[in-house]
């Protein structure tokens, strides 16, 4: 039977990581060449979203605030334009952040505002510019110039430094010990992820 080390196993995670992040920069080059300002997924939902969008009436109640309410169930929703982006206190979009019907109605139904798709609409989480891989991108297609001190990080520099980070590593020599602390951090975890 064939083992491998942590570092073994650690370093084809390191790599498998790699092979993912140069193919979301890739993605993001093509975005950035359509002049795109925000991905297909957000795109394919905030059309879905912007559907429902004549279901609601709207009415302003001051203060950069609409009551979007449903014309059939009378719920009502609040939504908000203030910067960086107009929110709302409907799950759907205290959960994803992306544009709701609520918010596309509202939208159209301001005086003051533009049309349904614009990037001012879009909270900056969602927005391709804030992308961590963004600048890169820029970088690669030659629209930006690189900051620095020139250098890039070359693969050994990448190696070296993950062999210092493993190196700092404690791990616990007890079998039961790892399986705690980490069923204790998925805990947290799924915790962070519920109330996010
Ligand atoms: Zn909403």
């Amino acid at each position: 039977m064939l083992t491998y080390s942590l570092f073994q196993l650690a370093t084809h995670v390191f790599h498998h990581v790699e092979r993912i992040e140069n193919e979301k920069l890739s993605a993001i080059k093509d975005l950035i060449v359509r002049k795109e300002k925000w991905s297909p997924y957000v795109k394919s939902k905030w059309e879905e979203h912007a559907k429902h969008s004549a279901r609601f009436q709207c009415t302003d109640t001051g203060d950069d605030k609409w009551e979007v309410r449903n014309k059939v169930s009378g719920k009502c929703n609040i939504v908000e334009f203030r910067s960086p982006c107009p929110s709302c206190d409907c799950n759907r979009f205290k959960a994803s952040l992306l544009p709701c019907s609520h918010i596309c109605s509202a939208i159209t139904a301001n005086p003051s505002c533009n049309e349904v798709y614009d990037v001012q609409n879009l909270h900056p989480r969602w927005r391709l510019v804030y992308h961590p891989l963004h600048r890169m991108a820029m970088v690669s297609l030659g629209l930006m110039a690189p900051t620095g001190n020139g250098t890039t990080n070359s693969v050994d520099d990448a190696d070296n430094t993950a062999i210092a980070i493993y190196s700092t590593l404690t791990v616990p020599k007890s079998e039961t010990k790892r399986y705690n602390i980490l069923s204790q951090l998925w805990k947290q975890a799924m915790q962070q992820a519920v109330h996010a």
